[in-house]
């Protein structure tokens, strides 16, 4: 079997960009389960489905045909597509960011989702990156890797995010507190909340850059 490496952790802990570069490193595919939540998201607020109507949206879910697509520059977020529509900006919106737990916790939902990253394993060798990777979706993982940082570190990672992709300007008090409820429901959901696998090993990144963080994956890795 072809390796697989799960890297899950809390929101803004740096998973995509450091998932994207151990990836590429190791000439492995990326998977980011989060834009599989996000674009499902997307769709069920486009259109204008109930939140309630669980049945309707697990339908959605399991119909859907999701399309992570790699840029040749592993510095580059892929392209995301949903059912032929490409989402790749819309998933990141201050809207979905906001709605995607109350997607993301229900249990129809997450067995569709989880099947369809499953059945992207058996592709070939993978980096997966999200919150169930190694007790959920991938338990045999090779390596498991639980990324995190301080609440502080991650609100300022995003607000660069942000100002990159030249949105506007949201407050770090604000982040924070984004980001610390993100967690609080996450972590707190019934179903798949957010645990680090007991064989998983703890990264902590503040402080840290993303090659040093992806070099220290690589060493685990490889050893
Ligand atoms: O990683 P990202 O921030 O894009 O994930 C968006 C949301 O999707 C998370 O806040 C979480 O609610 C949900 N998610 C999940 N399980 C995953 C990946 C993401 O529940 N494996």
């Amino acid at each position: 079997r072809q390796p697989i490496i799960a890297i899950d952790g809390p929101a803004g802990a740096g998973k995509s960009t450091v998932a994207r570069q151990v990836a590429a490193k190791l000439g492995l595919l990326y998977l980011d389960s989060g834009a599989m939540y996000r674009a499902l998201t997307w769709l069920v607020l486009q259109l204008g489905i109930s939140f309630e109507d669980q049945c309707a949206i697990a339908e959605l879910a399991s119909q859907s045909e999701f399309q992570l697509v790699p840029e040749v520059d592993p510095e580059s977020p892929q392209r995301v597509w949903i059912n032929d529509q490409e989402v790749t900006q819309a998933i990141r919106s201050i809207e979905v960011t906001s709605q995607v737990s109350a997607i993301a916790a229900q249990p129809a939902v997450r067995k569709a989702l989880v099947q369809k990253q499953q059945i992207f394993g058996q592709k070939g060798g993978l980096v997966a990156e999200g919150r169930d990777i190694g007790t959920q979706v991938f338990p045999d993982a090779d390596l498991k890797i639980f990324l995190t940082a301080s609440v502080q570190e991650r609100a300022r990672r995003r607000q660069q995010d942000f100002e990159e992709q030249g949105q506007p300007h949201i407050s770090l008090a604000q982040l924070e507190q984004d980001i610390a409820e993100r967690d609080r429901k996450d972590s707190t959901r019934k179903i798949a909340p957010l645990q680090k696998a007991i064989d998983a090993i703890e990264v902590q990144t503040d402080g840290k850059d993303v090659a040093e963080v992806t070099a220290e994956i690589i060493n685990y890795y490889h050893q």
